[in-house]
């Protein structure tokens, strides 16, 4: 917590409104769409969620194809499957761990409908070149920039390029509320039907400006906004978001530099943010030689009291990911990367002493891995 979180909840609870798009959700949205620059933001109870609006705005029916990384967080996937769609996975940049760009135009096909960008560790896919080849083949840009908030691609926030964009606020985000998102609306032929799909496919936002009598179902949707005490929670975590961005950043370049020598050595690789990126810390990962050093690492890293884990097996391999997608060719860089990452600590309460803990033990650790 930043400070004002229970203050707000105390407040939202004093407002006497608990369910959604109350004051507190309202100041959310202003501050998502002053301080973020775009159309229309709308808090959801999930980004997972936020991906599921983007499935259905885009109109996704069985048979169409959305491509994306198979190295992603399993919704980015399963919010299309939903709606009947085939994922296409493509490999990933060995360098920011994003989708290879370069690798979009041969996966598309006469039945894909979208391309979805995930920003790994909230740094920015190659945006100029995904949006030229969706802007060549007629395709739908959704960004998930689940791990995105505050981090922007030559100027822009991510969430802000493509024609939709989602956010998560997940506990394990840089910016959270528990669980939460949004849905960030750039295109304005959706910004209509944004609204009536998270209000359960009805005109209530519109009854609630006045700008209809009564409300009523028109259209699909689902039950798709987070109550006023999240809402609250949320508000004190966004107005501390650029507090929160430079505390992770600091220790993200802490860890930066004291590994810088164990990279020269060849014992590890740091990540690589390009010039065009400006990142918002939500990761440090190291990548070790191979899968047996990244498991003696995590081994000798937990002898030490400090966990430090990997993640996402990849979706083309896994058993849902087979059944309703497919791999458009083989992806190596894919494979070999899910097998050799560890991701170091990094959250805003960490103390001088953990991190210099972490940095010292990092340091020994790796100097002895073997094979
Ligand atoms: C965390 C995450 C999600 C899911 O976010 P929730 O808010 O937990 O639904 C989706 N995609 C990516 C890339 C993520 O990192």
């Amino acid at each position: 917590m930043t400070g004002k979180e229970l203050w707000y909840i105390s407040q939202a609870h004093h407002n006497g409104q608990l369910s959604g798009d109350g004051p507190f959700t309202k100041k959310c949205h202003q501050w998502l769409e002053q301080n973020i620059r775009c159309r229309q933001a709308l808090l959801t109870h999930s980004c997972t969620a936020a991906l599921e609006m983007t499935a259905l705005l885009a109109e996704i029916k069985p048979g169409d194809e959305v491509i994306m990384p198979s190295y992603t967080f399993v919704t980015t996937a399963s919010a299309f499957v939903l709606r009947g769609a085939a994922p296409v996975f493509v490999d990933i940049r060995p360098d920011t761990l994003n989708m290879d760009e370069t690798k979009i135009e041969a996966a598309i096909t006469n039945r894909t409908v979208a391309i979805v960008a995930v920003h790994y560790a909230g740094v920015g896919c190659d945006m100029d070149v995904i949006m030229s080849v969706a802007k060549r083949y007629n395709l739908l840009v959704i960004e998930d920039a689940a791990q995105g908030p505050l981090a922007s691609y030559k100027g822009r926030h991510l969430g802000t390029i493509g024609n939709l964009g989602t956010f998560s606020f997940h506990e394990t985000k840089n910016i959270t509320s528990g669980e939460g998102g949004a849905l960030i609306v750039n295109d304005e032929r959706f910004l209509e039907r944004s609204e009536i799909i998270r209000e359960k496919g009805t005109n209530r936002s519109k009854f609630f400006r006045g700008q209809v009598d009564k409300y009523t179902w028109v259209d699909m949707g689902s039950s798709y906004l987070p109550g006023e005490i999240i809402a609250a929670f949320l508000l004190a975590q966004l107005e501390a978001a650029s507090d929160i961005t430079v505390r992770r950043l600091l220790i993200w370049q802490q860890y930066h530099d004291a590994f810088q020598e164990l990279e020269r050595q060849g014992l590890l690789r740091r990540p690589i943010i390009p010039e065009s990126c400006q990142h918002n810390a939500h990761m440090y990962y190291l990548l070790l030689p191979n899968s047996g050093q990244r498991t003696q690492f995590i081994e000798g890293m937990k002898a030490r009291g400090i966990q430090t884990v990997f993640h996402y097996i990849p979706l083309h391999s896994s058993p849902a990911g087979r059944r309703y997608g497919r791999a458009h060719g083989d992806l190596p860089v894919t494979d070999s990367i899910w097998e050799r990452i560890v991701r170091l600590p990094l959250w805003l309460d960490l103390e001088q002493a953990e991190i210099e803990n972490i940095i010292e033990s990092t340091i020994s650790v790796a100097r002895v891995l073997r094979g």
